[in-house]
C-alpha cells in the first residue's frame, strides 16, 4: 500500500489534544439512491470533507461488509445503494475504485464464489460502472506491522497492496463475538478465506481478538469510514439477527470514534465491546468519548434504539457462520497453522527469538534454537525477529494433509502454502 498522505490528511487513529475527532451523523430514512447520495455528501462534508482524507486521482479500495453475500433485505451486508453512493463520490474525485472483501464464514474464497456473492448482495450493478472494479483476485500477501501488540504479520487480500487509500463502508450490527460490528471490525474482512479461522483460533478471547483488530486498524489506517445504519441488524448478528430500521448514516475519519457513537446510538455500553475497551486502554479513545465531536443531526434521546443484544456473547468463535470446514480449521487451528522451524545451518544461536517469544517456547540446544511445537502459539514474532534467515514457516504432517484436503475441495490455493504465515 502506498498511502498518499500529504498536507491536510490526518491520522485517523490517534488522539490529538484540543482537536477532537469528528463523527458526522445524518438522518437517512431509506435506501432511495438520491436520498442516500445527498445524505452521504452532507455527512462527508460535516466530517471534514474528502480533502482531509482521500487525495484526488488515487487508487481506492472500498471495503464493504460482504459477509456470506446475503441479499440487502437481510441487513447482513452493507446495502448496495450505500456502497454505490460512496463509489460515486470517489469517482467524482477522480479516484480509481476497487471494491474488495473476503466474505468469511467458511465461504470459498475463489473468483467464481466472489462473483456469486457480489450478485447476491446486489453489488452486481456496480460492475458495469466505469472506474469501478469488483475484485476477483483471491491472492494475498503478508503485511508486516512490527509495532503490533499481539499480531505483527497479517495476510491481507491483494487489492490492499495496490491501493493508496482504504475506505470502509460497514454495516451496523450486533455481533455475538464482539457485541458490536461496525467500522473497526470490518477490516477483519481483509484477511483472506481460510486465514480467518486461523486468526479466530489464535485470538480466541474477546480481549485478544480486540487487540488484534486494533493492531490491524493501526496497520491499515483506513482513510474514511462510512457506516450504513439506515437498517441495522440486532440480536444474533452478524448473520442471524433481525433487521431493524434506524435511519442514519455515519461518517468519520476514525473507526474507533465512529463505533463509540454507534454504541450510543444503539444503546450499547462501549465497555462491553472488547476492542473499544482495548482502544481505551491503549489511549486511542477517552473512556467518556470526550475526544469525539458529534456533528450533524441530533442524536436521538438515549434508549430510543435499545437494540436487542445477541442471546449469547460467546467471545470464542460464536456468531461466526460455522460451516464444517470453518469448524475443522478453527478446531484444528494449531495443527493447520504454519509453525516456525529452525534451519540449524543458518542459526547463529544469538537468542533474539528466545527473548521475543511470548510463550517461552524456544530453547537453545547445542548453540542452536529449538522450537517444540506444543508450546508455540503461532504468533510468528520469532520469524520476524531472526535476521539470519534461520527461521521458516511450514506445516507439520497433519497440517499439510489437512491443507491438501482443503485444496482438493477448492477452498485454498497452492499459493496459500507459501503465503500462509
Ligand atoms: S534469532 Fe535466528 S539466528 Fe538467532 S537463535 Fe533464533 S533462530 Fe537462531
Ligand atoms: S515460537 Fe511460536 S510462540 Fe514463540 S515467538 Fe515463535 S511463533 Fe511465537
Amino acid at each position: 500500500m502506498n498511502l498518499q498522505t500529504g498536507d491536510g490528511i490526518r491520522n485517523s487513529l490517534t488522539i490529538t489534544p484540543n482537536d477532537p475527532v469528528p463523527v458526522a451523523i445524518v438522518k437517512c430514512s431509506d435506501y432511495e439512491p438520491d436520498l442516500v447520495y445527498r445524505a452521504l455528501q452532507r455527512a462527508v462534508s460535516l466530517a471534514g470533507g474528502l480533502d482531509t482524507c482521500v487525495a484526488p486521482g488515487t487508487r481506492v479500495l472500498v471495503k464493504p461488509n460482504l459477509l456470506q453475500g446475503l441479499p440487502p433485505e437481510r441487513a447482513v451486508c452493507t446495502h448496495p445503494v450505500v456502497v454505490g453512493a460512496v463509489i460515486r463520490l470517489l469517482k467524482e474525485r477522480g479516484c480509481e475504485v476497487t471494491l474488495a472483501d473476503s466474505p468469511g464464514g467458511g465461504i470459498r474464497y475463489t473468483p467464481a464464489s466472489l462473483a456469486r456473492q457480489y450478485e447476491r448482495a446486489g453489488y452486481g450493478v456496480l460492475a458495469g460502472d466505469p472506474g469501478c472494479v469488483l475484485n476477483l483476485d483471491t491472492g494475498f500477501d503478508t503485511a508486516r506491522y512490527p509495532e503490533g501488540r499481539v499480531c505483527r504479520e497479517f495476510p491481507l487480500i491483494r487489492p490492499y497492496f495496490s491501493s493508496d487509500h482504504v475506505v470502509v463502508v460497514s454495516k451496523a450490527k450486533t455481533h455475538v463475538l464482539t457485541l458490536l460490528s461496525g467500522a473497526t471490525k470490518n477490516l477483519f474482512g481483509l484477511i483472506p478465506g481460510l486465514e480467518k479461522p486461523l486468526f479466530h483460533s489464535r485470538f480466541q478471547s474477546g480481549e485478544r481478538f480486540g487487540e488484534m483488530l486494533i493492531d490491524l486498524n493501526l496497520l491499515v489506517r483506513p482513510s474514511l469510514q462510512v457506516t450504513d445504519a439506515i437498517v441495522i441488524m440486532e440480536g444474533d448478528g452478524p448473520t442471524s439477527g433481525t433487521p431493524r430500521p434506524m435511519g442514519f448514516l455515519l461518517v468519520s475519519p476514525s473507526p474507533l470514534a465512529l463505533d463509540m457513537v454507534l454504541c450510543r446510538l444503539m444503546s450499547l455500553n462501549p465497555k462491553e465491546v472488547p476492542y473499544l475497551r482495548c482502544a481505551i486502554e491503549r489511549g486511542l479513545l477517552t473512556p467518556d468519548g470526550s475526544n469525539i465531536e458529534i456533528i450533524g443531526d441530533p442524536l436521538p434521546p438515549s434508549d430510543t434504539f435499545r437494540v436487542k443484544k445477541p442471546r449469547t456473547c460467546a467471545g470464542s468463535g460464536g456468531g461466526i457462520q460455522v460451516t464444517p470446514l470453518f469448524w475443522a480449521v478453527h478446531a484444528l487451528g494449531k495443527v493447520y497453522a504454519m509453525r516456525p522451524s529452525v534451519n540449524p545451518d543458518l542459526c547463529s544461536g544469538c537468542g533474539k527469538c528466545i527473548a521475543i517469544c511470548p510463550a517461552h517456547a524456544i530453547t537453545l540446544a547445542g548453540g542452536r534454537a529449538r522450537i517444540p511445537s506444543r508450546h508455540c502459539m503461532r504468533c510468528y514474532c520469532c520469524h520476524e525477529m531472526c535476521s539470519e534467515g534461520a527461521l521458516f514457516l511450514e506445516r507439520g504432517f497433519a497440517g499439510s494433509l489437512l491443507h491438501r484436503v482443503i485444496r482438493a475441495c477448492g477452498f485454498a490455493h497452492d499459493d496459500d502454502e507459501k503465503n500462509g504465515a
